[in-house]
């Protein structure tokens, strides 16, 4: 389906595919797995299909990216896919296997302690989620985004937290994870609706900015065609998914362009996220995918989103 492409390891955006294994329930319910890693940067799913004499076939559809992982495998900052693929998954991990906070964070402070990139520095970290803007380290709703003078997007009264060691960004970390699963105020406590970006900045001794990372936990893929729910909220909601994966997918496309017009205004998240896709900046997005095949069409949808992202 796709040309095959050159992972140099130097390009400004990456696209990686994480499968997970099928869960115990799937296994019980004899849930077959149609999705084969078939090398590092190739998957293969098979899609069952009717012909007109009703006879079963599969169809097979192969996708080429600049890494593929499959169940056993690790991955680094956009997490995209269907509900239930993965995502939070990705980010936060388990007991037993780190996640891509987890990691980051030791990189980040083991760089810092090296001394490499100057001393002083220090670590801040905010968290938040939305649709509607919600901070998750202060419970407060409604947050606003704007741009200032120097055309830097920020976030009205949002909270930033210092971070002095692994342990401290963990606790930060538990803590907005545990509003965001829990819903603080009871309104709409499915994270499958929402966004969440954490942003870790490093700021020198004098509290200037020298770099951020950012990881997002996408709202789940399926939830852009909520658009003909039957309730106003949902479908609201979902027209505001949809709209905001679509400007996300023209926005990291934009990025190998140069292009002047990177349309960040088109949704909140990519508003919010300006710096990802401007001057000298690297992303990476993991497509998140479910082994089933009762899941066949939304895995084979995220990884055609992944493949038209480069
Ligand atoms: P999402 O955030 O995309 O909705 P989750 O990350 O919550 O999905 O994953 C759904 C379930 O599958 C969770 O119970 C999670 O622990 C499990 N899971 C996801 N990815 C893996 C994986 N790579 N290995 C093992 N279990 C996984
Ligand atoms: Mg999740």
């Amino acid at each position: 389906i796709s040309a095959s492409r050159q992972a140099t390891g130097d390009e400004r955006i990456r696209v990686c595919v994480r499968k997970r294994p099928l869960n115990k329930k799937e296994i019980k319910s004899g849930e077959e797995d149609i999705a084969r890693v078939e090398s590092t940067a190739a998957i293969c799913v098979n899609e069952p299909k009717l012909a007109v004499d009703l006879t079963a076939y599969t169809l097979e559809h192969e996708f080429i990216f600049d890494e593929v992982f499959d169940e056993k495998g690790n991955a680094t900052c956009f997490a995209y896919g269907q509900t239930g693929a993965g995502k939070t998954h990705t980010m936060i991990g388990s007991r037993e296997i780190p996640g891509l906070y987890l990691l980051a964070a030791h990189d980040i402070f083991n760089l810092m302690q090296s001394g490499q990139h100057g001393s002083g520095l220090k670590l801040w970290v905010s968290f938040l989620k939305f649709i509607v803007l919600f901070d998750l380290l202060n419970r407060r709703n409604r947050l606003h985004a704007r741009e200032d003078g120097s055309h830097r997007v920020c976030i009205a009264g949002l909270t930033e937290t210092e971070a002095k060691d692994v342990h401290s960004l963990m606790q930060v970390l538990d803590y907005g994870h545990a509003v965001r699963s829990k819903g603080a105020t009871g309104v709409n406590p499915d994270s499958s609706r929402s966004h969440a970006v954490l942003q870790i900045e490093v700021r020198d001794s004098n509290d200037k900015k020298l770099g951020r990372m950012s990881f997002i936990d996408l709202a789940g893929s399926e939830r852009a065609s909520d658009v003909t729910d039957t309730d106003k909220q949902t479908r609201m909601e979902g027209a505001e998914i949809n709209q905001s994966l679509l400007a996300l997918k023209e926005c990291i496309r934009s990025i190998d362009q140069d292009s002047k017009h990177t349309p960040f205004r088109q949704s909140k998240l990519t508003h919010i996220l300006k710096d990802s896709f401007i001057g000298d900046s690297r992303t990476c997005m993991i497509a998140n995918i479910s082994p089933t095949q009762s899941s066949c069409e939304h895995t084979l949808n995220t990884l055609r989103y992944a493949d038209r992202v480069k």
